[in-house]
């Protein structure tokens, strides 16, 4: 089968692969259908993943049907349309029993496919513990509207609970890739008073505004970001930060435009250390909460794209084939066409 392998150092190639198969009673192989290029598979061909493993084959953020279950697989038979979690997990141990599910003590949990263990850039993947890290899609909900259950949406619900919005709350949320506008998407659940955008670019920023998830858009080349917020908030700040960008600044620009006592929520994967300059901050009294998402609520996500809740077909701006994923690398990498994602469709 054809399949993205990472080789380390900087290279990815497609290249043929064996199908997996079944390993342990509680994986299932899935036929992928429609798969995608995370931002987190350019960190990993950047070397920026240290656990990432040479010779996985990438990909972590997918859809397909059910082919093949092992015996101790119970709530998926062949056949089964699916969305795939971005990680996987035990449900069993201290983090697990928490819903922390990104830190999973089993040696196959966590960010473990595309990453560790070989992902769904591929016609077909094993996924261990299927029960859960699998998600029914309904029969109204079509692929590319599940497509981003697992990862992306996963990571804006996640992002948008960490955040503590309350109603009527100024939400602001930096970086409108990918991950900020899904982060906008679930933010308007708890229905703020205004969610503001901001962005370098100007095309991502008039989608965040032309779909409806941001209501003031602002773009740090042109305006002046923490006056802006200020201006908006009677002088406070932003009551939630969400800081989705993972740029040079912008880390500092989340702490800058909270407002006192904030919670700023830092889901970005930044490629190098920041700094926490505590003495310019202090009295300030924030909390900062970090990491990587716990996709435990994908059954919830699932409901909320059937209701039409949550859409992000919008997020898809290009199409192509297994057959041309080299190309979509491209230009994913270097954000050529505006693209924002795209969907690769197997098979
Ligand atoms: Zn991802
Ligand atoms: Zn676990």
């Amino acid at each position: 089968m054809k399949a993205v392998v990472y080789e380390g150092n900087g290279k990815l190639t497609l290249t043929e692969r064996p199908e997996p198969k079944l390993k342990e009673a509680a994986d299932a192989i899935i036929r992928v259908t429609l798969t995608t290029i995370c931002s987190s598979d350019i960190h990993i061909k950047h070397g920026a993943v240290p656990r990432a493993v040479p010779g996985t084959i990438l990909g972590h953020e997918f859809v397909g049907v059910v082919e093949q279950t092992g015996e101790a697989v119970k709530k998926f038979h062949p056949g089964d349309r699916v969305a795939v979690n971005v990680e996987t997990f035990c449900g069993e141990c201290f983090f697990c029993e928490r819903g922390y599910v990104n830190n999973c003590t089993d040696p196959q949990g966590g960010w473990a496919m595309g990453c560790r263990i070989d992902g769904g850039q591929a016609e077909y993947v094993r996924v261990p513990f299927a029960d859960n890290g699998l998600t029914a899609i309904p029969d109204g909900v079509s692929d590319e509207a599940a497509l981003f259950t697992g990862d992306l949406l996963s990571t804006g619900y996640w992002g948008a609970s960490l955040a503590e919005i309350r109603p009527g709350d100024t939400a602001a949320v930096i970086g409108a890739g990918p991950t900020g506008l899904c982060c906008m998407m679930c933010a308007r659940l708890y229905q703020p008073g205004r969610i503001i955008a901001i962005d370098v670019d100007d095309s991502r920023l008039l989608l965040a505004k032309r779909q409806g998830l941001a209501d003031v858009t602002l773009n740090p080349l042109r305006d002046d970001v923490e006056k802006k917020v200020r201006r908006l908030t009677e002088g406070r700040g932003a009551d939630a930060v969400l800081e989705a960008a993972g740029g040079r600044d912008t880390f500092q620009m989340a702490w800058r435009i909270a407002r006192p006592n904030a919670v700023a929520a830092i889901i970005a994967m930044y490629e190098e250390p920041q700094t926490l300059p505590l003495p310019d901050m202090y009295g300030k009294n924030l909390i900062f909460k970090t990491g990587g998402v716990d996709a435990s609520h994908c059954g919830r996500i699932m409901e909320l794209i059937a209701e039409g809740k949550l859409d992000a077909r919008c997020l898809i701006t290009h199409r192509t084939t297994l057959e041309h994923i080299m190309e979509a690398y491209e230009v994913f990498e270097n954000k050529r066409e505006h693209v924002v994602k795209y969907a690769v469709k197997v098979g």
